[in-house]
């Protein structure tokens, strides 16, 4: 990933075809020519005026993100076909904080003249992959020119029984607070891009250093969605009391989940777990790991609660982390500092720190 970034910062010149050429129809055939449907749930796709789902006896989940070029995306450093891919993982991320299966996307971008035919097949290439990789169909979507950069929308939409889905509501004062994998690698993975591209703005000569730090970059180019956690609950038999994902920051989702559910917490700083590089990174930039992973947010792992009785099903599994637990909603929600030192109220700072 590190040569491939380079190639980026260095603005390779590659060969343009204008969109004008193609037309908006043109266009279309061309982004729908590889789907191929692969759910039952998917009757009719790109073709008609509506796409065709049949879910008989199911719930259906519908979740929506919108990207803006500038705001939250940088071209200069973000690949057309990565940005494409973390588009549809952020949305299939929102599926699963449901307990839900993702099915369907629609993808609505408008696009700039500086734009060529080949730039946005690398977008789709992504997006296209990412169908692969999560088993959705792309059913539909629209595409139109804009005035100024790229906007891109995508809409998921997943299946699940009632008793399945999982809301942010069903948290008690006394479960386990607990989350998956590791967190504040995708904010400390674009303060590495950032700083290599002042650093290269302001020298082009120097060449971006990237080595040794595959993984922050992977978390913020390339994020997964944790499609997996659902089969894991179910083979540990357990059922989540209340569910989100980390798309702003620990701090704002637990204060969501504490919201809706009219519960406390106490999260300990101590159970917190972070990755060499995250640590390393971290240290270069002068901030403890921990704020990278209260504000950070874009990791897209799940937080989640649980019965304190499942303890013993949670505490060895090596996806999931118990970080804290609830409590009465009029103890608040805080920060528990190494040796129960201090307690720090939360507080949500999610996109508005990104946004400095
Ligand atoms: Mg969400």
């Amino acid at each position: 990933m590190a040569n491939h970034l380079k190639g980026i910062m260095a603005q390779d010149e590659k060969k343009r075809t204008l969109l004008s050429d193609l037309g908006e129809f043109g266009l279309i055939r061309r982004i729908a020519a590889p789907v191929k449907l692969k759910n039952e749930s998917t009757l009719k796709g790109i073709g008609d005026d509506c796409a065709v789902l049949h879910y008989p006896g199911k719930r259906i989940v519908v979740t929506t993100d919108l990207l803006t070029e500038g705001v939250h995306f940088n071209l200069v450093y973000v690949p057309l076909k990565h940005l494409g891919y973390k588009a549809v993982t952020v949305n299939v991320s929102d599926i699963c904080a449901m307990n839900a299966i993702p099915r369907q996307i629609t993808v609505s971008l408008a696009i700039s003249s500086k734009f060529s035919l080949e730039s946005i097949d690398e977008l789709f290439a992504g997006i296209h992959l990412a169908c692969e990789h999560y088993g959705v169909d792309l059913v539909g979507g629209d595409t139109t020119s804009s005035l100024t950069g790229l906007t891109l929308s995508i809409t998921a939409i997943g299946e699940a029984d009632e008793k399945e889905l999982v809301y942010r509501s069903g948290a008690q004062p006394t479960d386990l607070l607990c989350v998956t994998g590791d967190l504040g690698g995708a904010f400390l993975g674009l303060q590495l891009l950032e700083r290599e591209n002042e650093l290269f703005r302001q020298n082009p000569a120097i060449q971006p250093k990237l080595e040794g730090y595959d993984y922050i970059l992977r978390r913020q180019l390339k994020p997964e969605a944790r499609t997996d956690m659902r089969q894991i609950f179910s083979d540990l038999g357990i059922h989540p009391t209340a569910m989100i994902d980390i798309s702003d920051g620990l701090s704002s989702e637990i204060l969501h989940l504490c919201e809706e559910s009219a519960v406390g917490c106490r999260l300990y700083e101590e159970r917190l777990q972070f990755d060499r590089q995250c640590v390393a990174m971290a240290e270069e930039i002068h901030i403890n790991p921990l704020v990278a992973a209260l504000n950070g947010g874009e990791d897209y792992e799940l937080l989640f609660t649980v019965p304190v009785t499942e303890h013993d099903l949670v505490r060895n599994h090596p996806d999931i982390t118990v970080i804290g637990h609830m409590t009465n909603q009029s103890a608040g929600a805080c920060l528990v500092t190494r040796g129960g030192m201090q307690e720090i109220p939360l507080e949500a700072q999610g996109w508005n720190l990104l946004k400095k």
